[in-house]
């Protein structure tokens, strides 16, 4: 697991419930930055996040009904979640905007290095997310590796990481669904604590967010490339160029795979939306059903 970073720190009097007041400074540098803009930045990502393993929830629900024999009911509730996924596209589409806003407006001092960190597939993988994904009983806290794996299932990097409200193998483990107004308490929760008058909590969220990747340490005692084991969270975040290349590999297969496919299939389109947009209406519809667009793996 990766070492904690020491970036920020907060500026004198920080237990204010002053907004404008509320400040962590660069250490080392006379740059700051307002609590609010890491927090709305960190809630905006939060947002997508939810929404996109909502989707994935959603998209497993329809495919195990898809899979097996259905009765008139579960036809309909199948086209319900196609309906949902529908709604939940474009929803997830105002939250990459929302997010890009965030991060767009970000003070100079920190965006260069969120985007370069972010590009990383593996980014959220940091010492300080796996700590808080576990003490909140997320996937980190059990062996499923869900968290570790959940890059694989997105062609986009944005809304990857920890678990949500939203994650379903947590819903498995707790045994039931949250309401839509307890998962806007959660929300709410992570609001509050972003911005809460100690700022322990958002000074261990702008580390994880905002501080440069790790500096490898020397490969000198490493096995060799054919090493089969699994690599750690650090070797991962200090291969960004071979991670890029490594992606655009696989996205190239992926291509390759869907134009094998499309060329079965009566609607196939070079467009990226059509790509991915359910067949309601049509006779065979929804077995038809693809979110390609969305997911890798569904
Ligand atoms: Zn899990
Ligand atoms: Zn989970
Ligand atoms: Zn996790």
């Amino acid at each position: 697991m990766l070492t904690a970073r020491q970036n920020f720190k907060p500026c004198e009097g920080y237990g204010t419930d002053d907004r404008e007041h509320k400040r962590l400074h660069f250490i080392g540098s006379k740059g700051w930055v307002a609590t609010f803009v890491v927090a709305d930045l960190i809630l905006a990502e939060y947002n997508l996040r939810g929404s996109v393993q909502r989707a994935a929830s959603l998209v497993q629900s329809c495919r195990a009904l898809r899979e097996r024999k259905r009765n008139k009911k579960e036809d309909a509730r199948l086209l319900e979640y196609d309906k949902t996924l529908m709604k939940l596209r474009r929803i997830i589409n105002i939250y990459e905007l929302a997010l890009y806003e965030q991060q767009a407006t970000l003070p100079e001092d920190l965006r260069p290095t969120y985007e370069f960190l972010t590009r990383n597939p593996v980014w959220y993988l940091r010492k300080e997310l796996i700590d808080d994904c576990i003490a909140k009983g997320g996937c980190c806290s059990r062996e499923c590796r869900c968290c570790e794996n959940r890059h694989l299932h997105r062609k986009s990097r944005k809304g990857t990481g920890h678990c949500t409200a939203e994650c379903r193998c947590c819903e498995d483990h707790r045994g039931f669904e949250y309401t839509e107004k307890e998962k806007s308490n959660i929300t709410d929760q992570l609001r509050r604590m972003l911005n809460h008058r100690g700022p322990g909590f958002v000074l261990r969220m702008a580390e994880a967010y905002f501080s440069a990747p790790d500096i490898p340490e020397p490969t000198s005692s490493k096995p060799t490339s054919e090493s089969t084991s699994e690599p750690t969270a650090k070797e991962k975040l200090s291969e960004i160029p071979n991670k890029e290349e490594k992606e655009k590999e696989e996205r190239e297969k992926d291509e390759k795979e869907k134009d094998e496919n499309d060329k079965d299939e009566k609607s196939s389109t070079a467009s990226d939306f059509e790509d991915v947009e359910p067949l309601i209406g049509e006779s065979e519809g929804i077995k038809d059903f693809k979110w390609k667009g969305l997911f890798k793996k569904y």
